[in-house]
């Protein structure tokens, strides 16, 4: 399963953190995952607390936000896809035929690319050491 592969560096990543500051909890592990990365939040969500379980990072909030990609187009525009206008014209969003459907540039209209929406990162993690109250 891809989510769990990726859970699997994502833990990895955080025990990593969490070992090098002298963590006996990991309380929060905020992530960005790309809208296009085909990566599903509840099932990296689970796969995560699955393979947490014997670790300190086992009662971590796992948070997961979604980053929509970007238009770069020609004439210079960047910008973000305009989500309503996909929606209005595929009747669905955050799918990649959605995406690759409607990729005009909001200025000049003719094709943009899209940049990004791919990104997995870890954002943030917090965490609870034996030094704190
Ligand atoms: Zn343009």
């Amino acid at each position: 399963m891809h989510e769990l592969s990726i859970a699997c560096e994502i833990l990895e990543q955080v025990m990593a953190t969490a070992t090098e500051h002298g963590a006996t909890e990991v309380k929060h592990v905020t992530l960005q995952i790309g809208r296009l990365s085909h990566t599903n939040p509840e099932q990296l969500s689970f796969c995560f607390k699955a393979i947490a379980e014997d670790s300190i990072a086992k009662d971590a909030d796992f948070i997961v936000e979604m980053i929509p990609p970007s238009l770069e187009c020609e004439c210079g525009y960047t910008g973000p896809i305009d989500e309503k206008q996909i929606q209005e014209n595929c009747g669905f969003t955050s799918e990649l035929l959605a995406y690759a459907a409607v990729m005009d540039c909001p200025i000049c209209g003719k094709h943009a690319r899209i940049k990004g929406g791919r990104e997995l990162i870890i954002k943030s993690i917090e965490i609870e050491t034996e030094n704190q109250d």
